[in-house]
């Protein structure tokens, strides 16, 4: 008998039909003998709507309050997913984060996990129940509902498989596994059968919504398997592992992520002395505003240029501090541009390459394309261009690359 922890996402308990079809899944994986932890979000839009009420009555909801409500949601979809199990002659049992119970710190609306008691758990699947666990939520040490931040169920899922030592953690989806680049850019992304934790962590944080990346970082760490599969279609989905394939089958590129949620800041003519960085970078830090790339030259003038990345939402906010902070320094101007998006090309393959980043830059020249900032690391190189052209070099990329369907043309 092997334990698996199951998730399943917001489109596959959207509907009570849904979660009746979800119910018969789980009864199949009882028949074939396993034990099942299910874990389930809210279903679609819930999370939502919920929020959306909070903020018709304040603009600032109490952060307390606003956890009393949002795990509200999941707590429908483990009850009435736990009544379909039992309908179909399945024993289940639910619980809230609380009853579990699974212990955060008190962060409302972005509470960590600290422990998880898994007594509850163990007597009930011993007892042949499947256990329904809602997802997104824990208590504090006071008692205190919190939650885990959006799409926070994966994480959910993932601690619990690591704290059952489950043989693999299943994240069911509406989409079959995570994909060389998003099929709605480029028709022939290819599902990938198995993907590191490091290169999924950088297509998450890059914008590939399938997995939250807290879930990632968390199963990377206590070397949870991970599994990204359909909830609608039969299929072996992606296998999230820390194993890399034999070198000859390992490609250099495994994925092409993008985001088109970040904006460009510049300051013009900034005096070349030491400091100059802390001082531009400290009050947008104080400001909780996260800084992504950075670029900084040197003119011949002894003056320099200095630009960086924000989050969309975060570009006004930046702009009036470098406004403040421009003025201090002396520098000449400030720009922010917020049509801009990141392409990035991802792939522990390229550890053992030379010649990634040319090839990337020449495919970006041939299409005519003009590359404004460049990050690498280890396993990804990142540019970032005029958003206008995302899907021509998402497209070129994942050409050169070679990254296509094999039957594709
Ligand atoms: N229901 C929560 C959300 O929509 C958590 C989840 O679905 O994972 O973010
Ligand atoms: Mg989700």
């Amino acid at each position: 008998m092997t334990l698996i922890v199951q998730k399943y996402g917001g489109t596959s308990v959207g509907s009570v039909e849904h979660i009746q079809g979800v119910a018969r899944k789980v009864r199949g994986f009882r028949e074939k003998g396993h034990d099942v932890v299910v874990v389930v979000s809210a279903m679609s839009g819930e999370t939502n709507r919920l929020i959306g009420m909070a903020n018709e009555i304040s603009q600032r909801p109490v952060p307390r309050e606003m956890d009393v409500l949002i795990s509200t949601g999941e707590q429908v979809t483990i009850a009435l997913l736990a009544m379909a199990l039992t309908e179909i002659g399945c024993l289940a049992r639910s619980y809230t984060g609380g009853q579990v119970k699974i212990h955060t710190d008190s962060a409302h609306t972005k509470a960590r996990i600290e422990a998880i008691d898994s007594e509850n758990i163990c007597a009930d699947l011993k007892a042949g129940h499947v256990v329904i666990v809602a997802g997104f939520q824990g208590t504090d040490d006071q008692n205190n509902i919190t939650t885990l931040g959006r799409g926070g169920s994966d994480t959910t899922a993932v601690a619990l498989a690591a704290a059952l030592n489950a043989e693999e953690c299943q994240i069911y989806t509406d989409v079959d596994g995570v994909y060389t680049t998003d099929p709605r850019i480029v028709e022939s992304a290819r599902r990938l059968s198995k993907i590191t934790f490091e290169e999924m962590l950088e297509m998450a944080s890059l914008g590939s919504k399938v997995l939250q990346i807290r879930s990632v970082e968390f199963a990377g760490k206590y070397n949870v398997p991970l599994r990204v599969l359909s909830t609608f279609e039969e299929g072996p989905g992606t296998l999230i592992t820390t194993e890399e394939l034999e070198s000859m089958e390992q490609p250099v590129i495994s994925g092409i992520a993008f985001n088109r949620d970040e904006a460009k800041l510049t300051l013009l003519g900034v005096p070349d002395v030491p400091g100059v960085a802390a001082k531009i970078l400290a009050p947008v830090g104080e400001k909780n505003i996260e800084v992504d790339m950075i670029v900084q030259n040197v003119g011949a003038d002894q003056t320099t240029d200095f630009t960086f990345t924000v989050h969309r939402n975060d570009v006004d906010a930046a702009h009036e501090i470098l406004e403040v902070v421009a003025s201090q320094l002396g520098a000449r101007e400030v720009r922010k541009d917020a049509k801009i998006c990141k392409v990035s090309v991802v792939g522990v393959g390229m550890r053992s390459h030379a010649g990634v980043a040319s090839q990337m830059f020449e495919t970006l020249a041939t299409e005519g394309i003009n590359i404004q900032m460049i990050s690498t690391s280890e396993i990804k190189i990142s540019v970032v261009v005029d958003e206008k052209y995302l899907e021509l070099a998402v497209r070129a990329l994942h050409q050169t690359f070679d990254l296509a369907l094999e039957d594709a043309s």
